[in-house]
């Protein structure tokens, strides 16, 4: 059986599991978060299933990205927050749990309760610089 023969995403896009859509094109569909973080949470998933930012080609990733600011002009128009986090995530030490690549679309208000699990200090500018020149094949 293929992983996506189990996949809740999949599920939802095939109309077998209930979402709330809010959004969907040729290759996207969006969707609310059943356990929203903020008012008006709602996810952007491909339709093809692919487990996660690795395995997702860069069709249905530009696809997912559009669909991602389209919904957050809609929100912004339904809801009007007072801003967004668009987040993935990519792999269980990141915090994913369901392996059908998705953006999560957060609206944000100014007196929110939501906080990230970090916190946010002042790097160290060498190490900043040094990772980059890593990340840009020069290290
Ligand atoms: P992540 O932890 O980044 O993989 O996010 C998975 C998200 O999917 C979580 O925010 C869950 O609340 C959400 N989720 C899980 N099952 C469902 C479902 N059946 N319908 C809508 N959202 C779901
Ligand atoms: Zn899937």
């Amino acid at each position: 059986m293929a992983a996506q023969d189990e996949c809740i995403f999949c599920k939802i896009v095939a109309g077998e599991l209930p979402g709330e859509i809010v959004d969907s094109d040729d290759r996207t569909v969006a969707f609310m978060d059943v356990n929203p973080a903020t008012p008006g949470h709602a996810l952007v998933v491909p339709r093809a299933h692919a487990a996660d930012l690795m395995a997702i080609s860069d069709e249905d990733f530009e696809a997912c990205t559009l669909a991602a600011r389209r919904l957050a002009r809609r929100i912004d128009e339904a809801l009007a927050p007072d801003g967004f986090n668009i987040l993935n995530s990519c792999g269980p030490a990141a915090w994913q749990t369901v392996f059908h690549f998705h953006l999560h679309v957060v609206p944000r208000y100014e007196d929110d309760p939501l906080k990230l699990p970090w916190i946010p200090g002042a790097g160290e500018q060498s190490e900043i610089a040094s990772i980059a020149e890593r990340i840009r094949g020069e290290g």
